[in-house]
């Protein structure tokens, strides 16, 4: 074979190569699976001599440290049943989605929680924040945001965004405490998803911030490496969307870096919403 064809072969057989790793990675990450091995641990170090020098060689997935988000994202739903049956038909309200939600016992959740954390804020608000759920002192009070977190939150909002938290709407994934504050898990988040999608639905606002990693993968429907991503725009049924790093990683790692790269999103998002 002329050393051309045989270039060509060896090329062709690294895209088909590529291409099905990265459709056995995308199926893979829809399983749940959480991290990969690397290859060059996996495969014998034998195997490894064999390589021709000259072959491109695929892209070894990159393993992950941490496991992706517990609550893997789910597909988005069609407009909120729920809320716009519990309002006749009509565009669903906060009063309407809430009322639907009720004594919430559709997920295990509710077994361990003092009250359900619905939401807070201006029904009509330009920015809706969402987080991933509340933690013991939100469970306490039925306010979402209100640990030291929340008043880190409150802090980027009323000192950074120059407005007042009662101005925005803030809420989170699932509405009832996860035990140990743990990640919500699947059942648990599609369980809640109609609610936050009905939330979303009648504050209708201009601009949603998610907080975090597990808000922008459940919107975007995609895991979404947060420190990478946040701080450009997305979009969540047509309202864009701005991730940026939640509060509670602020407070862990309290750096200038972090600091002035979640005072740049909320800019960004303010700037959106009056634009
Ligand atoms: S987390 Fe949501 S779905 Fe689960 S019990 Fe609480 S309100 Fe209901």
């Amino acid at each position: 074979m002329a050393s051309d064809d045989l270039d060509r072969e060896v090329w062709s057989e690294a895209r088909e190569l590529v291409a099905s790793a990265a459709a056995l990675v995308r199926e893979l990450v829809e399983e749940g699976v959480g991290g990969f091995e690397r290859l060059a641990d996996a495969v014998p170090p034998a195997q490894n001599t064999q390589r021709t020098p000259s072959a491109p060689v695929p892209p070894t997935p990159r393993p992950r440290a941490t496991p992706p988000f517990a609550a893997r994202p789910t597909r988005p739903v069609e407009p909120n049943p729920l809320a716009v049956r519990a309002s006749g038909g009509l565009a669903p309200t906060l009063e309407s989605v809430r009322a639907e939600l009720g004594d919430c016992r559709r997920c295990g959740l509710c077994e361990g929680r003092q009250q359900i954390v619905f939401g807070d804020g201006n029904p009509r608000a330009e920015i809706l924040f969402v987080g991933e759920g509340p933690g013991e002192q939100e469970d306490r009070t039925g306010l979402p945001f209100v640990g030291r977190a929340g008043e880190l939150l409150t802090q980027m909002i009323e000192k950074g965004m120059g407005i007042r938290r009662a101005d925005v709407y803030i809420c989170n994934i699932v509405k009832c405490r996860p035990p140990g504050n743990r990640n919500p898990l699947p059942p648990e988040v599609s369980a809640c998803r109609p609610f936050l999608d009905g939330q979303i639905t009648a504050v209708a606002p201009k601009v949603i911030v998610t907080l975090g990693k597990p808000a922008a993968s459940l919107l975007l429907d995609r895991e979404i490496p947060i420190t990478r991503l946040r701080g450009t725009w997305h979009e969540y049924r047509g309202i864009p969307l701005m991730p940026t790093l939640h509060p509670a990683f602020v407070l862990r790692q309290y750096t200038p870096e972090n600091r002035r790269a979640v005072w740049q999103d909320l800019k960004a998002a303010l700037e959106r919403a009056r634009a």
